[in-house]
């Protein structure tokens, strides 16, 4: 059934069982791959929060969780678009991090963040998304797990949101038309 929010209409695009396949595949690799070990994710908010919150549940290791934001902005002396880190309160030197986000379209974000995290001098940086848009990529990335590649179009539901709302949806909605 198609959705509206706001003033636009969403079409079902990827169900939450499909969804949550692809979650339980990420959380098995990464279990694996981290057996033993204590990785610290940080999940990208406001996006990450319903995947992050899946893939916790599904994991056999203990990672720690540090939930950051990144926050764009203009400053007016410099005119250009600023980035800044938000909510980064746990020391990640010499830790094996993993950031997860809901999804990777221009890579611009994770680009932005793997720069800002490495000052820190963590042992390893990888990267974890539920979705990416090859078609979209403008910055080349080395993606370590992903779940599902999808189209360049605008999608809603399960963490992502249009103007605010959506991201309660247990499965994912494409804008129509
Ligand atoms: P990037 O820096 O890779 O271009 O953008 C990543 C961020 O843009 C994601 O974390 C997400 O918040 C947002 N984003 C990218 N594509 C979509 C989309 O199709 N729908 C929604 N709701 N957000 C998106």
């Amino acid at each position: 059934m198609n959705v509206r929010l706001a003033d636009k209409t969403f079409e079902p695009f990827i169900g939450a069982e499909k969804i949550q396949q692809a979650v339980s595949s990420i959380a098995d690799t990464i279990s694996r791959d981290f057996k033993d070990k204590t990785p610290v994710f940080l999940p990208i908010l406001d996006g990450a929060f319903v995947f992050a919150a899946d893939l916790a549940k599904k994991l056999t290791i203990t990672p720690k969780f540090s939930f950051i934001k990144v926050k764009s902005y203009h400053n007016t002396a410099s005119s250009g678009l600023v980035n800044q880190v938000m909510g980064l309160d746990i020391d990640i030197s010499g830790q094996d991090v993993i950031i997860i986000e809901d999804i990777i379209d221009t890579g611009l974000t994770v680009s932005y963040l793997l720069k800002e995290l490495r000052k820190h001098k963590p042992a390893s940086i990888r990267i974890a998304t539920l979705l990416n848009k090859p078609g979209a990529l403008v910055e080349k990335i080395s993606i370590d797990y992903k779940g599902l590649e999808i189209p360049n179009r605008f999608i809603v539901g399960y963490g992502m949101d249009y103007n605010g709302l959506g991201r309660n949806l247990d499965s994912i909605y494409v804008l129509k038309g």
